[in-house]
């Protein structure tokens, strides 16, 4: 019998698992579908950060970006470019493949009890978690729908840049993407409503009539649980709704919240992974979450208006000296820490009180 079961093959599950491999700790993953990262479950794009967990990113990278075009709802341009390359779009089955060499994992298995006599169980299983709702765990209250396409890329989009799209047309409370991997464009947005009705129009406008080559879709979670640890059980990943609320990754997050997993369970103390948790990761994803709640807040309008101030270069330069898509407090104290750059800001300081 293993020490600790896991229900969900995704990135959480299996990095959870490889992580407590590595201090002889013995599991085993349990994964309702036949074929581990099938169906796909996300655009795949990470940041460098993601070096801090795995050694072959190159194995399983299609293409590499160098900055971000950001177009306002009244097609507004800023581009963010840095030299270096900035993040990775993933070939996204293979890292789950790539993660799972090694580990001990029951394909096809779809858990509906907590009937285990190991001695811990982990639910690294989405959204939905199965394992949260049988534990009882308190509801995820704020998701949104995330729906993508994947169309081929017939030159007319440069491999450097993801493009992301504001304003209320074509994603109210996100944002649209248009990323590019080696031959293809994945193209999707998240919505509180209607997702295919605002990517079809989105697809529509910015690329006309396409071929779609797969469509993929899921629940976003927009705020972790309240509790993921309950006596012998405890959340990992989307189970836990630890995703940044500024893009709606979670790949990063989840696995340095497995990697602290794993430390409490080699501490035989599940409550160190709460603490733990709360003390190195929650700062980041308040940060993003008030970010999130700023943006949402503002009109298209106001969008547009911060679009203008973003041509300011100095602004540019501390975004791209601090910017990192999964640290966002490393910017915002940036900026705090130049006044002078807030009063363009200050009819906006209304959205933070
Ligand atoms: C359209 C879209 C685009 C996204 N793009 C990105 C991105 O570019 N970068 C990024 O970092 N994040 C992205 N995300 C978020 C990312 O997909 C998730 O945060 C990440 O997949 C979470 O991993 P996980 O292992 O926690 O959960 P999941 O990936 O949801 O894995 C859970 C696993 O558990 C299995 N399972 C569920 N119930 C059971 C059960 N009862 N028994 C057995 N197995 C079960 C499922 O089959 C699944 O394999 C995106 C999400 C969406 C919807």
């Amino acid at each position: 019998m293993a020490d600790v079961t896991i229900v969900g093959g995704g990135t959480a599950g299996l990095f959870l698992a490889r992580e407590l491999k590595t201090k002889g700790i013995s599991s085993v993953v349990y994964e309702e579908h036949k074929e581990l990262g099938k169906p796909i479950h996300d655009t795949g794009i990470l940041s460098k950060n993601l070096d801090e967990f795995i050694d072959f990113h190159k194995k399983i990278t299609l293409n590499k970006v160098k900055g971000a075009r950001f177009y306002s709802p009244s097609g507004k341009v800023v581009e963010l470019t840095r030299k270096e390359d900035e993040a990775y779009i993933l070939d996204r089955d293979k890292l789950e493949k790539e993660l799972a060499k090694g580990i001990d994992v029951e394909l096809g298995k779809r858990v509906e009890n907590l009937n285990f006599k190991s001695k811990y169980i982990i639910g690294a299983d989405g959204t939905r978690s199965t394992v949260a709702k049988l534990a009882g765990f308190p509801e995820i209250e704020t998701w949104l729908l995330g729906l993508q396409y994947e169309i081929p890329n017939e030159g007319t989009h440069e491999k450097d840049f993801v493009e992301l799209y504001f304003g209320r047309e074509f994603s109210p409370g996100f944002f649209a993407w248009i990323v590019p991997t080696d031959k293809r464009l994945r193209v999707g947005l998240a919505v509180n409503g209607n997702a295919k009705e605002f990517l079809d129009k989105f697809v529509k406008a910015k690329l006309g009539k396409v071929e779609i080559l797969e469509t993929i879709g899921g629940l976003i979670p927009m705020r972790w649980r309240s509790q993921f640890v309950k006596e012998n059980v405890a959340l990992v990943g989307d189970a836990a709704g630890q995703v940044k609320p500024t893009t709606g990754g979670g790949i990063y997050i989840g696995m340095a919240s497995a990697r602290i997993l794993a430390s409490a369970i080699a501490k035989n103390d599940l409550n160190f992974y709460e603490a733990e948790w709360y003390e190195k990761i929650m700062p980041e994803l308040e940060h993003g979450l008030k970010i999130r709640n700023f943006l949402n807040m503002l009109s298209d309008r106001e969008i547009d208006k911060i679009f203008d101030l973003l041509q300011n270069e100095k602004i540019r330069k501390i975004i791209l000296e601090h910017g990192d898509m999964d640290k966002p407090s490393k910017l915002v104290k940036a900026v705090l820490g130049n006044p002078e750059l807030l009063i363009g800001y200050l009819p906006f300081l209304k959205y933070l009180w």
